[in-house]
């Protein structure tokens, strides 16, 4: 897939968001950040499930006397989310963060984001620019996503003009359509990485399929250099589900694709509790392998048969198979069992 082809900024600890370089995938920590060994234990376990980067919020002086330590447990750039106060985001600097995310509009006054951009200057900081429409004014003249682009494009020339380029952007609302609609305007327009994600997404399912609603289409344009899929849950859970997305589009390749059929009258057993275990396997131990789990002997194998491996099960025996052909039967109790020995012989030839 083409992608746009953004400005490369470097964010520290061999990280570089934009070019043609992978989408980045982060999350952000929801644990106070001056409780520092918690969050350096959620970070190195988002790094170790795949996060790219992560992000801290910061919103005292506790929080901010956590950062070198968190910096200094990490293998992954550090990211301090600030508003309103803009000592807080020069201190964040000063003490080494990689970037900065802020919304110049929840400022006092432009004074105070050129501070902010001296500062990061200084220290070569990247700066995300997050415009968010909740903290536009309304103008029922403009779209939101005009208005969206109207304010990154201010915020962006401003610092321009001030001869800082060290940029990202996201310009996020809760409205699918009009997140897709602002970032396919400022990709036109602009050449600086785009973190793009949309916010207030919501709980489990509902804010994973809003998500990927407005991410695949950008996505799918080439739009999009980092992504962070925001659910009202745990990190991790962002993680993977940034994971699955972008393997499902053929952006991220080592990584395991699990098909489940949907099942039917001719079901003879519960695979839904198989899958999970064999799902979580796979995505364990990194095996990027097609693995099949069907609900019935008799189509099983062959709506399966794409599969590298799979089981098909039924009330008698499970059927294991490879690209779509019979290696064995196997009983219930035995079925995960022989897939996991079948798939560490094929990942070991
Ligand atoms: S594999 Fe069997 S149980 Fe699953 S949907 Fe097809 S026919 Fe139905």
């Amino acid at each position: 897939m083409e992608r746009v082809n953004t400005k490369r900024i470097n964010l520290g600890k061999n990280t570089i968001i934009g070019g043609q370089n992978k989408v980045l995938i982060q999350s952000m920590c929801n644990i106070k950040t001056s409780f520092s060994t918690k969050i350096i234990d959620q970070i190195n376990e988002c790094a170790h499930y795949g996060a790219d980067l992560m992000r801290v919020s910061i919103l005292d002086d506790k929080d901010l006397d956590s950062i070198k330590e968190i910096m200094d447990s990490i293998e992954i750039p550090l990211v301090a989310d600030i508003h309103y106060n803009y000592h807080f985001a020069i201190d964040a600097i000063n003490k080494g963060v990689n970037k900065i995310r802020i919304n110049p509009g929840n400022l006092n006054n432009l004074n105070e984001y050129l501070e902010i951009l001296n500062a990061a200057k200084k220290h070569n900081t990247a700066i995300r620019i997050g415009v968010n429409a909740g903290s536009l004014k309304n103008d029922n003249k403009l779209k939101v996503s005009d208005l969206l682009v109207n304010k990154a494009l201010e915020y962006l020339h401003f610092a321009e003009e001030h001869d800082f380029y060290n940029l990202v952007l996201s310009l996020k609302t809760s409205n699918p359509l009009e997140t897709i609609e602002a970032y396919t305007k400022i990709s036109n327009l602009v050449n600086y990485p785009l973190h793009i994600g949309l916010t207030e997404s919501g709980f489990d399912e509902i804010g994973i399929i809003r998500s990927i609603a407005t991410l695949s289409p950008l996505l799918l344009k080439g739009i999009g250099d980092t992504i962070r899929i925001s659910l009202t849950s745990d990190p991790i859970k962002e993680i993977m589900t940034c994971k699955r997305l972008l393997h499902d589009i053929g952006l991220y390749k080592n990584y395991p694709t699990l098909i489940s059929c949907p099942t039917c009258g001719r079901t003879e057993v519960n695979i839904k509790p198989l899958a999970k275990k064999v799902l979580n396997y796979l995505e364990d131990n990194s095996i990027n392998l097609k693995v099949a789990v069907m609900g019935c002997p008799v189509n099983g194998i062959g709506e399966g048969k794409d599969a590298d491996i799979g089981l098909a099960g039924g009330k008698e025996k499970y059927l294991l198979f490879k690209k779509g052909q019979l290696i064995k039967t196997v009983d219930e109790e035995n079925a995960f069992n022989a897939l996991v020995s079948e798939i560490n012989s094929m990942i070991k030839n």
